[in-house]
């Protein structure tokens, strides 16, 4: 009796829960936003067509709130953004837009492994398309109080882009948080940065590769890209190393020379730019030195895993090889391939994660913490190859 007492009162509890979510995107919320939207200028129209439809979405708003329960590992990163697919679908892109590229690479003074390797990594080569409507996703965040302004001006701007026809209405698709096109620009930076490439007269990044392939280059150039230098390149510490780190500490390549610092293969450094030294995991994993291209890359999207994984994207495009060190880990992180196999072992092994898409959201986290469990590990989600394994991976 205490029992269901207890479970209804949780019940009762979660409806009440539910109710203000519901409400989140009520219809004065939405006329508010109608106003403040039409009050910047966009037609009120547009502005109704655009917002009187919205509903309440619980995954914008999960997605928005999400914690991640671990830091994930730079390997991790590394092995599902730079994999083989990756690499090879990226030299038969190149080779297709090869006239483009040098263009590009003309006109802006941008690498064409590099901007490959940003597009490669930001929609699988134009492969991904966005989820979310992205006025409706807006309403969402906004009604819900996530980043109020920052999305309210994601909204306006993203609008105006239809408004002045770079970009259809039925093309507005994005991720949660308003990044959409080939680029994954959100509206602001679109607004921002857009170049029209193709000559249409529309700067499309949704459907143009040469518009997205320029403007990609724009963003770096507009970051600080300098031709005449790498991103960075892979080093080798002297054994013991203890000296300085730090993508901003830094010094001429010549300087890190003097402490003992040579190429992967032992050879002396010979190049001489500002560079500081990166160990993503330490003195005992993979070193690199990288310069001011490296923060171009950063600034499209604040990690060092991804533009680390951009600049090596682009080595593995020019044929050069993998990592030469070893990350210091013996858990190491899934590719894409294996992603997708882990969901279907899971799915095999019973566990309800519906269907297998290789995209590891919360119900596969939930199934993967299931085996961890099982297996005495840290129950924390991550897919990795111990779990891999543990489920028989191979
Ligand atoms: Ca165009």
């Amino acid at each position: 009796m205490k029992l269901a007492r207890t479970a209804a009162i949780a019940l009762a509890t979660g409806l009440l829960a539910a109710a203000p979510a519901l409400a989140q995107v009520s219809q004065s919320c939405i006329a508010g936003l109608k106003s403040r939207v039409t009050r910047a200028g966009v037609p009120a129209s547009l502005a109704a067509r655009a917002l009187d439809g919205a509903r309440y979405n619980e995954k914008v708003v999960r997605f928005s709130r999400t914690q991640p329960e671990f830091r994930t590992p730079v390997w991790d990163y590394m092995t599902f953004l730079v994999d083989e697919p990756r690499v090879a679908d990226g030299m038969a892109n190149m080779q297709k837009w090869g006239k483009t590229l040098e263009a590009v690479e003309k006109r802006f003074g941008t690498d064409r492994y590099i901007i490959a390797a940003l597009w490669g990594i930001e929609s699988d080569y134009g492969q991904i398309k966005g989820e979310f409507f992205l006025p409706h996703a807006m309403a969402n965040l906004v009604c819900a109080n996530r980043k109020k302004d920052l999305f309210t001006r994601q909204l306006i701007a993203g609008l105006k882009l239809v408004q002045s026809g770079d970009v259809k209405y039925d093309d507005l698709y994005s991720s949660w948080a308003s990044a959409f096109g080939q680029t994954q620009f959100i509206p602001e930076t679109y607004q921002r940065l857009a170049v029209d490439f193709d000559g249409d007269g529309r700067r499309d990044l949704v459907n143009s590769v040469p518009d997205a392939l320029a403007s990609t280059a724009n963003f770096l150039v507009k970051a600080g890209w300098r031709s005449s230098e790498p991103w960075g390149f892979e080093v080798k510490l002297p054994a013991g190393y203890k000296g300085p780190s730090g993508r901003k500490r830094r010094a001429s390549v010549q300087d890190w020379a003097r402490r003992g610092i040579t190429n992967v293969d032992g050879s002396p450094l010979k190049s001489n730019f500002q560079a500081g030294l990166l160990l993503p995991a330490g003195v005992n994993g993979p070193a690199f030195l990288v310069g001011r291209n490296f923060d171009a890359l950063y600034s499209y999207n604040a990690a060092e895993s991804y533009a680390l994984a951009i600049g090596h994207l682009s080595d593995r495009l020019k044929g050069r090889g993998t990592i030469a060190a070893r990350w210091p880990t013996n858990d190491p992180g899934l590719t894409r391939a294996q992603r997708l196999q882990l969901q279907i072992l899971l799915l095999k092994a019973g566990y309800d994660i519906g269907e297998a898409d290789g995209k590891i959201g919360p119900v596969t986290t939930v199934a993967i913490k299931g085996v961890q469990k099982k297996n005495g590990m840290k129950p924390n989600g991550r897919p990795s190859m111990a779990v891999y394994k543990a489920l028989g991976g191979r």
